[in-house]
Formats: C-alpha cells, sequence, structure tokens
C-alpha cells in the first residue's frame, strides 16, 4: 500500500458528506430496492446479471434484523416478478452473527427458503477474519437443505487454500475476490503479487473441481490469467462466471461480455449508503485511492438519486433502466440465467 493510498485513507475520514455522496452515485444503486431494480435492469439489457446487497450500518443489536430480513423478501420477490436475471448477497452479521449466531442462522434459512420459492440464489460475502470460521461453517451447514447457497474465499488470507479443499470436496458454489479487510499480516499476505499468485492457485483448485466458480476481480492480470486457465482447463461456459462491481472499470466488463463470458455485477443499495462508502474509504486504503479518482474524474454513469444526508440538498440526477430477460437465478449464482451474448465487437484474449 502507498503512501499516497495511506494519506487518502486517512483524509477520507475527514471528506465532507456531499463529496462522499458524489462517490456513491457511482457505486451505490440507490436508496430504494425501486433504484436496485432499476439497475439491475439496466445492467441485464446490457447483457449482464447481478446479485443485489442491501447495504447497512454495522449492528448493535438485534432490533433491526427482521426488517433486514423483510426488505431482502421484498427484493427476491421482485427480482422474480419482474423477470430480471439476478440473486442476492448478504452479510452474515446484518443477519446477527457475532450478536446470537442461532439467530443469525434461522434468518438466513428464512431468506434462503424465500430464495428458493422464487428461483434464486444467495451468496453470503466475506467478512472479516473473526467471522471467516463461522460463515463457512454456516453455510455449509444450511446447504444441505438449501443448495441455493453459496460462500466467498479471500485470496489474501493464508488459509484460504485449506478452505477451497473443503468447498471442492463438497462441490460449493464459491465466489473468489483478494478480500477487502485490512487483516493482520499472520493471518493475511500482505504482498500485492503474492495475493495474486495465491489468487491464481486457488482458482486453479476451484476451476479443477465441479463447484460453479465466482471470478471476482477487475485485475485485468488476473482476468488474463483467469482466461487461460478457463481455455486450457476447457470449462464450460456455464460453469463459471466474472462478477465485478457496479461502478468498476466498465471498459473490462464490456470486453468479457460481448466475448460470451457470463458477468454478474455486485448492486449495493440501500439507506446506509454513507456508511457504505466509508467503509470503502476506510476499509482498503488502496481502494481509497480509485475512489478519490472516482470524485475528482467526471463519470460517463449518469448519476443516481440519493437522498441527501442530514438533510442536504442532493444534486443528483436519475437513472433509467430497460426490459430484462426473463430467466431466473437460482442453484448456482447463474445455473438458469441462460448465456449471456451481445453482439461481438471486441475480442477478450485468448
Ligand atoms: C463482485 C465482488 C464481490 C466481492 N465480495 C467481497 C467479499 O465478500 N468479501 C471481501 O472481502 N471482498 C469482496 N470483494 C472485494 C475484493 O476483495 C477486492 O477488494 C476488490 O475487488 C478489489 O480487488 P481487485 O481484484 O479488483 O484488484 P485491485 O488490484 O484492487 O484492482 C484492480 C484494478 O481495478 C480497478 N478498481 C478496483 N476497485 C476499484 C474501485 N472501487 N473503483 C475504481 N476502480 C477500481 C483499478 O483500476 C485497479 O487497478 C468483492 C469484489 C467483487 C468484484
Amino acid at each position: 500500500m502507498g503512501l499516497l493510498d495511506n494519506a487518502i485513507a486517512t483524509a477520507a475520514k475527514l471528506v465532507p458528506r456531499p463529496i462522499v455522496q458524489r462517490i456513491a452515485h457511482r457505486y451505490v444503486a440507490g436508496e430504494t430496492l425501486e433504484e436496485a431494480l432499476s439497475t439491475v435492469s439496466r445492467l441485464n439489457v446490457i447483457g449482464c446479471t447481478a446479485t443485489v446487497d442491501l447495504v447497512g450500518e454495522s449492528i448493535k443489536d438485534t432490533a433491526g434484523i427482521p426488517a433486514t430480513v423483510a426488505e431482502y423478501k421484498r427484493l427476491l420477490l421482485a427480482l422474480d416478478s419482474r423477470g430480471l436475471r439476478a440473486g442476492a448477497s448478504v452479510k452474515l452479521t446484518a443477519l446477527g452473527l457475532g450478536l446470537d449466531d442461532p439467530f443469525c442462522r434461522a434468518n438466513l434459512e428464512e431468506i434462503l427458503d424465500h430464495a428458493a420459492e422464487h428461483g434464486r440464489f444467495v451468496r453470503v460475502d466475506m467478512e472479516n477474519h473473526p467471522y471467516t470460521q463461522t460463515t463457512l461453517d454456516m453455510v455449509l451447514n444450511v446447504r444441505r437443505s438449501h443448495p441455493n447457497v453459496g460462500v466467498v474465499i479471500q485470496a489474501y488470507l493464508r488459509r484460504s487454500l485449506g478452505d477451497v479443499d473443503r468447498l471442492v470436496a463438497e462441490k460449493v458454489s464459491v465466489r473468489l475476490c483478494k478480500g477487502i479487510y485490512n487483516e493482520p499480516r499472520h493471518l493475511a499476505y500482505k504482498d500485492f503479487d503474492l495475493v495474486r499468485a495465491n489468487y491464481l492457485l486457488l482458482l486453479e483448485e476451484l476451476l479443477g473441481g465441479d463447484g460453479y466458480v465466482g471470478i471476482a476481480t477487475h485485475d485485468e492480470y488476473l482476468v488474463w490469467h483467469a482466461l487461460r486457465l478457463l481455455r486450457q482447463m476447457g470449462r464450460p461456459r456455464d460453469s463459471y462466471e466474472f462478477q465485478m462491481l457496479l461502478g468498476v472499470d466498465e471498459e473490462l466488463r464490456t470486453m468479457l461480455v460481448e466475448s460470451g463470458h457470463r458477468l454478474r455485477v455486485y448492486v449495493p443499495y440501500g439507506k446506509d449508503w454513507y456508511a457504505y462508502s466509508m467503509r470503502r474509504l476506510h476499509e482498503n486504503p488502496k481502494l481509497a485511492g480509485y475512489i478519490a479518482k472516482g470524485v475528482f474524474r467526471p463519470t460517463a454513469r449518469p448519476m443516481l438519486k440519493l437522498a441527501p444526508p442530514a438533510g442536504k440538498a442532493s444534486t443528483a440526477g436519475d437513472i433509467r433502466g430497460g426490459s430484462a430477460g426473463a430467466q431466473s437465478d437460482a442453484h448456482n449464482d447463474g445455473a438458469l440465467d441462460g448465456p449471456i451474448h451481445g453482439p461481438s465487437l471486441r475480442k477478450f484474449p485468448p
């Protein structure tokens, strides 16, 4: 991590709310379910699927959790009734992990039951290291009765190879990402190249198994190697997908889609967009550097409507979504999504 990145991360705490609001326009669909659906619809039209995340403040008690569960159920119902190609991403701490684990599990199962009724897949995001083991254990447990759930593996964690062995053996659907939290060195690789090398090692292990693989990265070096591995290992196109965050490297996203690869976009929405945006700044100093570029460079995306924080006036415009494909998104983060083929303008090597 660079000195400049560190300085930006420190300075981020001082960033005025209207500036954070401007950052959020790029990375968050909006405050409401309707805005999230509109974004998913627009993504479907351009050949992407989505996974929708309800952003939330860190939970200090369980009082607000039933409302979170209800909102996820509303989301899953709406995705189905509008025929949108998307599932959901959830964080277990938002459902009570660490406060009341049995309650958390019951909430997760309630969401998974509802998702199954509507032919949807739910990805459980991976949080920081105190939750790694309990998250994996809980997902593997509930998966016995709910096949429409998958996990996330973080390539920076030293333990991840062992976790991947376990997940491959059970054919679990895995999203592989680098990892976003600032973990201690005895738990996580700190060297950029080592994280990349471990990502590729883990990816090769995952692709050697039979589970569905979500390749979540904007790092073109990793994308190139992923394409090389996919080709060498003869992985069918419906057995994996690339995944990217909303508002990040849309050019790379387009190249992958136009080359016929499945591409899923992570779409956060919710009233706590401010906290979500600040977490992006605080949690990963490197990301803060990218976000700073986003603040000072104009973006091609239309601005999204976000209610002004703490009563301040919004400067945002609006977003228009198109009509969507009618396939659903069930047991494998895209097993029923169908192929994503756009007109092939550019081919992405290899
Ligand atoms: C779909 C998805 C789901 C994720 N889920 C989780 C999770 O559950 N748990 C977890 O710990 N982490 C998660 N992450 C975050 C991930 O761990 C990384 O922190 C993040 O993706 C950046 O790593 P990278 O592989 O893109 O490589 P980097 O080296 O960080 O980025 C590669 C390039 O992408 C561009 N870029 C990356 N991020 C941004 C940005 N915000 N704005 C502008 N440009 C950017 C830059 O050009 C950069 O050079 C997820 C990421 C994605 C894409």
